[in-house]
């Protein structure tokens, strides 16, 4: 109360308690000495319109009624005016208007100097399409030099609760009292309250320091030899006074210790019990468990047996993905085999580099040409199998998100895949495809951009990848272990030599259900490419018909890939071909043309001519 006297320098007064502990009886208090002490003209806002008038009827009317200094000025005032209504009260000097936060319009309705702020916590995000109540509100109060902003509320969700934000710009006030038995100054906290389970009337609360016991209704002394101790946070504002309280702190006589084990007990391990119990009785924000896979166990789980840029057994054809940075390219090669079986066969980092006519080597950005050369160089290598013969890529997806126009660019010089209104069909090897992230939390190709909208792209139709769904299907292989069949069925395996830093990566993102659906959010400070390039891969695996492949397909795909194992008679000696970029938008017969040297690959012995795929339209990935 000291905080939002008239005479106090602080600017704003934010409240975080749990439940029952007088936060908006504080306002209501405040209400009464500015009527009668500091008047000026108010604003009440509490979550909704109803409970503003509830809270009139119930708290304010009885205040002022039993008030006579309250009464006496606003009962003269109402003999003057009508300007007394439920949401209304005149008194000499100043107006009282209580509103909800769901009214843009109560929230607009006059300039303040005080704003009193209930429960921000259950504000709604967004009032009528003008944006955020607290913000609306403390928009009033803007032209008052000595304004005054009082916040309370019951905390929700760790990072998204309001009063939490603005606690964080408080000084951070916490309520120390003494240890009976020791005078050790501490905060009370709930892993101190201690009773035996299922007999919730033995609680007693412990000092960490002597391990002294103290009951219920000790509190009465601990509360009155207490004291508030700021400790304010980096993100201070210098103005605000933040207070934190527990219902461990009720007064004897309200909420016992007896009852706050009850109600830990009945909220058992249920997180919706166990938020309300967090929020509304210890005052805290609930921290959401999101769920990620911890990167070394994925490394010592799905490591193969087979080196990078070799495509192990049971792999059939390649995908890739592409991410696009400012400075570098990312991309994964992976390879596909039946039920969804993947290999990771290399990540590339193409770091921008070209030769300035001096004969330097310098940076440069992936709006230059030359990644886009190196991405070709990898683009038109084929990839040795373990056993003999090579693949090529036969489909790559670049994601658009960076820099669209450059993405285009490059696909444009590729062939593109027949969309048809059931299926895609990716005939042709070495197939580009633009491609961004969408939202959606049920479809894994959520959308294929039409060709009118397509027009300024150069004909070229973007895939919309649910990045959610992907990367949903993403974890569950990561987290699937053998079966007891022994079945590998959807599992991802990586070459032995995939270090830390490619499975942080891959494992940077934790998954959350929301109200929405479920939902994938980065961790702080991590980069989330490995992860980003996985889900794109299962996308692309499924424009490559992985899940209509019929039997006699997959016999084909294995019986093709038998017969390359054979030993390579003659090895080709040309250097990488640079193909007349026009040639790459129709199909690529490429029977002249002998195979290129991969620059991606250390054992050049195992490349060999010919190639995986036929080399011209309706290669039998094509003919489904
Ligand atoms: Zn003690």
């Amino acid at each position: 109360m000291d905080c939002l006297s008239a005479r106090s320098p602080w600017e704003r007064v934010a409240l975080m308690f749990g439940a029952q502990l007088g936060k908006t009886e504080t306002g209501n208090n405040w209400i009464g000495y500015t009527i009668h002490h500091s008047p000026g003209p108010m604003l009440a806002i509490m979550p909704t319109v109803q409970m503003a008038q509830r809270n009139s009827k119930q708290r304010i009317d009885p205040l002022i009624e039993e008030t006579p200094a309250l009464k006496a000025l606003v009962s003269a005032s109402k003999s003057r005016d009508s300007g007394n209504t439920i949401l209304q009260k005149d008194f000499p000097g100043g107006t009282l208007v209580m509103t909800g936060a769901n009214s843009a319009v109560g929230l607009r309705s006059m300039a303040a100097g005080k704003l009193f702020l209930d429960e921000v916590d259950a504000y709604p995000g967004d009032v009528d399409g003008e944006g955020d109540p607290i913000q609306l509100a403390t928009a009033r109060a803007r032209t008052f030099a000595r304004r005054k902003i009082l916040l309370t509320s019951t905390p929700t969700i760790a990072g998204r609760s309001k009063i939490e934000a603005v606690l964080e710009e408080s000084d951070q006030r916490r309520y120390y009292v003494p240890c009976l038995h020791c005078g050790h100054m501490q905060t009370l906290i709930f892993a101190n309250l201690k009773w035996d389970k299922g007999n919730p009337s033995s609680v007693r609360y412990v000092c960490p320091a002597c391990e002294g016991l103290m009951y219920n209704h000790d509190k009465t002394a601990m509360l009155a030899a207490g004291k508030w101790v700021a400790a304010p946070g980096s993100k201070y504002d210098g103005k605000t006074a933040g207070f934190y309280l527990s219902s461990l702190y009720s007064p004897v006589g309200w909420f016992s210790w007896e009852e706050i084990a009850l109600a830990w007990e009945q909220a058992g391990s249920l997180d919706s019990k166990r938020k309300a119990f967090i929020n509304t009785i210890l005052g805290e924000t609930w921290r959401e468990r999101g769920e990620a896979p911890e990167w070394h166990q994925i490394q010592a789980n799905c490591k193969g047996d087979y080196h990078v840029a070799m495509v192990p057994k049971g792999a059939l054809f390649l995908t890739a993905t592409v991410d696009v940075q400012s400075d570098r390219l990312e991309v994964e090669i992976r390879g596909w085999g039946r039920h969804r079986e993947s290999w990771s066969v290399d990540y590339e980092i193409i770091q921008c580099f070209k030769t300035t006519s001096a004969g330097k080597q310098v940076v440069c950005r992936t709006n230059e040409p030359e990644p886009w050369r190196d991405l070709d160089a990898l683009l038109d290598a084929e990839w040795p199998c373990v056993g003999g013969g090579t693949m090529p890529i036969w489909c790559m997806g670049i994601d658009t998100g960076y820099s669209a126009q450059d993405v285009y660019d490059y696909c444009l010089k590729h062939p593109q895949p027949d969309y048809q209104k059931t299926r895609t069909n990716v005939y042709c090897e070495r197939t580009v495809i633009p491609i961004k992230g969408g939202h959606s939390s049920t479809k894994l190709i959520e959308n294929i951009s039409e060709h009118d909208a397509a027009q300024k792209r150069g004909g070229l139709r973007i895939v919309t990848i649910g990045v959610n769904v992907a990367k949903q299907m993403v974890f569950n292989a990561l987290w699937k272990r053998k079966a007891d069949d022994d079945s590998t069925a959807g599992m991802i395996h990586f070459p032995l030599e995939y270090g830390e830093s490619y499975f942080k990566t891959l494992c940077a993102e934790e998954r959350f259900v929301t109200d929405k659906g479920v939902e994938f959010r980065k961790k702080a400070n991590e980069r989330n490419e490995g992860l980003d390039l996985a889900g794109y891969q299962v996308a692309m695996a499924e424009l490559c018909g992985i899940s209509q492949l019929t039997e006699e397909q997959w016999v084909e795909l294995e019986v093709r890939r038998e017969s390359m194992a054979q030993p390579v008679a003659t090895l080709p000696s040309v250097q990488p071909s640079r193909q007349v970029q026009a040639e790459r938008v129709e199909e690529r017969p490429r029977e002249t043309e002998t195979q290129a040297v991969n620059p991606w690959v250390q054992d050049q012995d195992r490349a060999v001519e010919g190639g995986y795929f036929e080399r011209k339209r309706g290669g039998w990935l094509g003919r489904r």
